[in-house]
């Protein structure tokens, strides 16, 4: 079985999501953005084995300990698209930006595209590339628990910013409106900033979205 755990890390109380599978005790970090300490510590306190990590995007708050951990833990970067070689490029940048501490630079194992799968265990995600936050973003979709983690594509009552460079925020729409929503109004997300809602919730709600 499937399970996650929320764990806000940093300063933007960004949602790093701890995955793993019952059957293997193999887990994986969805945007580990920092608070190293907090992340390993919940690992351990399960139980759990870490054997990957997964980057939704490469702004900071989400991917500001990501070298870090994979250097010391020898552990794989799975995602994010291509697109985000400029934000991991610019890490150190950001890290100055925001006062977050030094962030390590990394090179991801596997770049993720639409349609790929990550495996965790015995389990499963579907990746969407959702751009428009970032040009390299992308979703992980859990079918058999009819839930998602969408980072800073949409949120509880908001969507992500566009106004970055790369943003585009007719792609965002395009994004949520024809990739995620489609899924399910059943289906539940962890945001990456900010609490959980459901697509049907948002579809029906969301003052950004056109309808
Ligand atoms: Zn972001
Ligand atoms: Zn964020």
């Amino acid at each position: 079985m499937f399970h996650r755990l929320t764990l806000p890390v940093t300063a933007f109380e960004q949602n790093c999501s701890l995955v793993w599978c019952d059957e293997t005790n193999e887990a994986a970090l969805i945007d580990p953005g920092g608070d190293i300490g907090k992340l390993l510590q919940a690992v351990e306190e399960r139980g759990l084995t870490l054997k990957a990590l997964w980057l939704t995007h490469a702004h900071i708050d989400h991917a500001g300990a990501t070298g870090t951990l994979a250097r010391t833990l020898q552990l794989p970067i799975v995602g994010p698209h291509e697109g985000d070689q400029f934000w991991i490029d610019a890490l150190p940048q950001q890290s100055q930006m925001f006062g977050f501490p030094q962030a390590e630079g990394f090179a991801p194992t596997r770049w993720l595209h639409d349609g790929d799968e990550v495996g965790i265990g015995r389990e499963t995600l579907k990746v969407l590339h959702c751009p428009g936050h970032t040009p390299g973003h992308v979703v992980f979709v859990h079918d058999g628990s009819r839930h998602a983690f969408v980072g800073d594509v949409l949120f509880n009552g908001g969507i992500g910013r566009t106004d970055f460079p790369g943003g585009n925020h007719a792609e965002l729409i395009h994004a949520i409106t024809q990739h995620l929503l489609p899924l399910g109004d059943d289906i539940t997300f962890t945001p990456g900033h900010g609490p959980e809602s459901t697509f049907g919730e948002e579809r029906r709600f969301n003052p950004f979205l056109p309808r």
